[in-house]
């Protein structure tokens, strides 16, 4: 059977194993529609059925996550914590605290963050967890009580060898502070490599706090150069506004561009005169609030309620907010307003049909499993830091931060060559990606 029709079947299993969990049918379809040529010059993949292996997560965690909010009444959430793929090292991959978290959401997360990982060349197994629980408007005390009883119960399933969680949506340096500290006090052990993301006064890693929003910046720096261009000059925009969204605009404004447009979920800001990062940071991680906010204090800049930042005209636009955000009808905007390389600070936020009009457009287009890989890296840099209880500077983090950026988009830009389809970043990632985790599998038989 050729590799295309094998896939073909893997992937109809997938879906009627799997029903009803529609991102994950999409991040699987994603990176399976690319190996049929590497199943047909490794027979040995199909033999063994890695594919079929690597779309099965080897341990799915559900449980209940009961916490008391400031009246006192009861809330329960419902918590999830999926290692699908441990053949290059321990699970590593972050904790999303948003209300449309179910189990297809972190299966996709789970699955993308299998071949994540492995771009980035350090040993770390792919991972996801979260909570539908929406920490939005929660006060202080209530994170800290509901952080309290996610780690409760997920503790038993974590450990610096086995299970290594992080932040994502909704969980941040507060949040990994809260879970680590009842980690702590349940296991009597101070096992700083049991999460990332930690604050580097207490175990953590300069640069963490900036790694996915500047390795995006870096890979998209990448994809300029190898088409002659560079950042300098160019105009952008950045969805989002969170982690990601806020380190990428910063290392944008660092190279040299201008980056115009940011977002929430409820609206838009343009700002012509280019984001004024320091009130960026001082309303989103200080006052916590909404980006609305931003327009009442910057002069010059507009606020437009559930506006469309895809259409704001830019050369280089980075979406770093969530999941299907950018579609066929934004891409094609965007392409028809001049923008020449998109560079993924989110994961999986381009729908096929938007992936597909990059794609013939012609553009850069830098996958999320490739382009935001930085973040994750400089977790497991914190780990090395962790295991050898030391601490780097912030200068020679980013420096090692900035070679595997580099080295990721060398990786995928020959291997896309290699498969005959220069240019594409999607196919080398993925092809990349999947053949370390299937060397490693092949290696430890059946298991
Ligand atoms: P944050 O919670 O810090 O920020 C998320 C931002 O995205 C907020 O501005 C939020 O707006 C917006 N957003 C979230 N959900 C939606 C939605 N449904 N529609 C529109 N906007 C939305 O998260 P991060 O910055 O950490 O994560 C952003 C993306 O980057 C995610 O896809 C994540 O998986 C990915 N990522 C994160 C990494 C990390 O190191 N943190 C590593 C690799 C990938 P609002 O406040 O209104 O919800």
């Amino acid at each position: 059977m050729k590799g295309v029709e094998r896939i073909e079947e893997i992937y109809r299993e997938v879906i009627r194993r799997n029903p009803g969990e529609a991102e994950f049918h999409q991040a699987v379809k994603e990176v399976l529609e690319t190996l049929g040529p590497v199943l047909d010059k490794h027979p040995e993949y199909a033999e063994h059925k890695i594919i079929e292996r690597i779309c099965e997560p080897e341990r799915q965690l559900i449980f209940r996550v009961p916490w008391q909010d400031d009246r006192g009444e009861v809330q329960i959430a419902r918590g999830f914590r999926v290692g699908f793929n441990s053949a290059l090292g321990p699970y590593k991959g972050g904790i999303r605290f948003h209300p449309s978290v179910y189990l297809g959401i972190v299966k996709f997360l789970g699955f993308e963050q299998i071949f994540k990982n492995a771009l980035t060349g350090l040993p770390i197994g792919g991972a996801k967890g979260g909570a539908d629980f929406d920490p939005k408007g929660r006060s202080d005390g209530e994170i800290m009580r509901f952080c309290q009883s996610f780690m409760t119960t997920l503790y038993h399933y974590i450990g610096e060898f086995t299970d290594v969680p992080a932040g994502d949506i909704g969980v941040g340096a507060r949040e990994i502070g809260y879970l680590f500290g009842q980690y702590k006090r349940i296991t009597n052990r101070y096992e700083s490599g049991v999460l990332t993301g930690k604050n580097p006064s207490w175990g953590g890693a300069l640069v963490r706090r900036e790694a996915t929003g500047f390795g995006t910046v870096y890979f998209t720096q990448e994809m300029l150069l190898a088409r002659g261009e560079g950042l300098e000059g160019k105009t952008c925009v950045v969805s989002g506004s969170g982690n990601v969204a806020i380190y990428a605009i910063e290392k944008l404004q660092q190279l040299g561009a201008r980056v115009v447009g940011c977002s929430d979920s409820n609206g838009v800001i343009y700002d012509e005169g280019g984001i004024d990062l320091p009130l960026l940071k001082q309303l989103k991680e200080v006052e916590r609030c909404r980006i609305s906010r931003y327009s009442e204090i910057r002069s010059g800049s507009r606020y437009i309620e559930r506006g469309r930042l895809w259409d704001i005209p830019c050369q280089v636009a980075l979406p770093c907010a969530t999941q299907n955000e950018l579609d066929e009808t934004a891409a094609r905007k965007l392409v028809a307003n001049g923008c020449i390389a998109v560079g993924e600070g989110a994961n999986m936020p381009t729908t096929p049909g938007g992936v597909r009009v990059f794609q013939s457009a012609g553009i850069a287009y830098g996958p999320g499993k490739a382009a935001n890989a930085g973040g994750v890296a400089t977790s497991a840099l914190e780990m090395q830091q962790n295991a050898s209880r030391d601490a780097w500077t912030f200068e020679h983090t980013e420096k090692r931060l900035h070679e595997i950026m580099q080295n990721i988009h060398r990786d995928c830009f020959e291997t896309a060559r290699e498969f005959n389809s220069p240019g594409n970043y999607v196919i080398g990632a993925n092809i990349v990606g999947f053949k370390r985790v299937a060397e490693a599998m092949l290696a430890f038989g059946v298991i």
